[in-house]
């Protein structure tokens, strides 16, 4: 299947109240363990990295493993940046071949963020067919380079929403509503639903026009997941729970084997690890045959 923007895939998520699970990688045996339960339960999907991991690679290098994957997938596969705070970065991103492009200027102030949301747009819609995400309101926690304590952490306002989307041109709005990065602290965390609602009816009421995202799954019940798919999350981020599964999976397997020098073993044990915590998103998700 050719390469697609997140656009594409989440238009169609809107419409049919699903979420498409968007999971963080850091290097390709995640990707390929991604990948091959995505196909395996046919479901769409967007592979995505911070920016750290990305520098550290090169977006080349990202870029030419997901084409080879991609290209080759009975189903649609975005790679999207994510929370990039960097405009040329960004464009950088954009050129090498991302797919989807997450500006986050969240922690600015509301005119400035729109100015650097718009550029990106701009640029991103100018080369081709690059979607690109925004974020308004802050998510509390640290996530890559950038963190925001629980205090700093402002929700959405639903009316300042629509206007960043119109004046921004963005194709998907993240907007803060108290979930948060990381690990959470309270077992109940507080999330703000009726702010959710009233974003996505204003947005995407009548017709869908701007996919809402959902940051900070690592550690929310399956219940509340749901909940936030039914109020019109359709891309869900799960970054945190990935990383533990690949250091805590490892680890346990050099401590069981600490004679055995067969990098291809630790791999395989953390792509089985990654794939069982992938396989169980995307049925939470509901994603699962949507491909
Ligand atoms: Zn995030």
């Amino acid at each position: 299947m050719p390469v697609v923007n997140a656009r594409e895939i989440l238009l169609k998520a809107t419409r049919e109240k699903y979420s498409v699970g968007a999971f963080n990688v850091t290097n390709i045996i995640q990707m390929e363990a991604v990948v091959e339960t995505a196909v395996n339960k046919k479901a769409p999907l967007i592979i995505q990295t911070s920016v750290t991991p990305s520098r550290f690679l090169d977006p080349r290098v990202f870029v030419a493993v997901y084409q080879a994957v991609a290209e080759s997938a009975p189903i649609p596969i975005c790679l999207h940046l994510d929370h990039c705070t960097d405009v040329d970065y960004c464009k950088r991103c954009a050129d090498a071949g991302y797919t989807n492009i997450m500006i986050d200027a969240s922690k600015q102030v509301f005119a400035e963020n729109l100015r650097q949301t718009k550029e990106v747009c701009d640029y991103c819609h100018g080369i081709g067919n690059i979607s690109v995400e925004g974020e308004l309101g802050t998510v509390s926690g640290v996530e890559d380079q950038i963190k925001v304590s629980e205090d700093e952490a402002a929700l959405c306002n639903p009316e300042k929403a629509v206007e960043f989307v119109e004046k921004t041109g963005i194709d998907l709005l993240a907007p803060a509503i108290g979930t948060a990065h990381g690990i959470y602290k309270t077992e109940n965390p507080k999330l703000d639903l009726e702010r959710l609602s009233r974003i996505a009816g204003l947005i995407n009421g009548k017709v869908p026009r701007v996919p809402l995202v959902i940051h900070g799954g690592t550690g929310l019940k399956e219940e509340v997941v749901k909940k936030l798919v039914a109020l019109g999350g359709s891309k869900f981020n799960v970054s945190t729970e990935l990383k533990h599964t690949l250091i805590d999976t490892g680890y346990e397997y050099i401590s069981a084997h600490r004679e055995e020098y067969n990098p291809g073993k630790i791999d395989s044990a953390v792509k089985k690890a990654i794939m069982k915590n992938i396989e169980n998103w995307i049925e939470i998700l509901g994603c699962a045959g949507k491909a």
